[in-house]
């Protein structure tokens, strides 16, 4: 049994395979009900990419968490090396899978910049469940290979609009994508990012998809 908690914006922790994983932990944004000084016992944690809303708390996490891996595209592991983290640096690149602490992460395209490397999204890969984090991304053709290559069970979608897909875009990912279950993120931080999770699940509705729409609340997780 194991969980994908939301702490707002695009941070998740992830307990897979007894492993604690995070993605994007930027637990300084708005609606996080946690700070990086609370985070322990962390196995892994998962880049997609340098802005600082994503890679934003990596370095104090590291500093409680020292014996922690971080995946990464080649580029911000060496970035976040120059800047002294602490912990283990897993640089990788763009479709080649990374076997790190018994679970295969894929970094994989996301249309989007970044100030570091490149952007990515993140397949997360263990014996329990796959999970895909698209991070930052529009709405790009190369989400159904995920889709078919992968299978996640659950995916993590942008929803906000502005800076990535909003509800139609998305609504769009889900059906190129199929998952099981998807999670909405990146929406309501700040008032930029409006895409709300109700037109989202409208949109997903009215295609007629099977996946069911999981909304969740900063702090709350879904189980499986
Ligand atoms: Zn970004």
């Amino acid at each position: 049994m194991g969980y994908v908690r939301w702490y707002g914006h695009a941070a998740f922790e992830l307990s897979l395979d007894t492993k604690k994983i995070l993605i994007d932990p930027w637990v300084s944004n708005p609606l996080s009900p946690v700070k990086a000084k609370d985070i322990e016992s962390v196995d892994l944690i998962v880049i997609t990419h340098a802005h600082e809303d994503h890679v934003g708390d990596v370095l104090e996490i590291l500093e409680r968490n020292p014996s922690a891996k971080v995946v990464s595209v080649f580029e911000i592991a060496n970035y976040l090396s120059s800047k002294g983290a602490k912990g283990e640096m897993v640089g990788g690149n763009i479709g080649g899978p990374i076997i790190v602490s018994n679970i295969k992460v894929v970094l994989v395209p996301a249309t989007h910049s970044s100030p570091v490397g490149v952007p990515t999204g993140a397949v997360i890969i263990g014996k329990e469940v796959t999970v895909y984090h698209a991070g930052d991304t529009g709405l790009a053709a190369e989400m159904s290979f995920v889709g078919e290559l992968y299978k996640p069970k659950i995916a993590l979608l942008p929803i906000g609009g502005h800076f990535t897909m909003g509800p139609v875009e998305a609504a769009k990912a889900v059906e190129l994508i199929k998952p099981e279950v998807v999670i909405p993120m990146h929406y309501g931080t700040f008032p930029v990012l409006w895409g709300k999770p109700e037109d989202f699940k409208k949109h997903i509705e009215d295609r007629k998809l099977s996946t069911n729409v999981v909304i969740l609340k900063p702090g709350d997780e879904y189980r499986f």
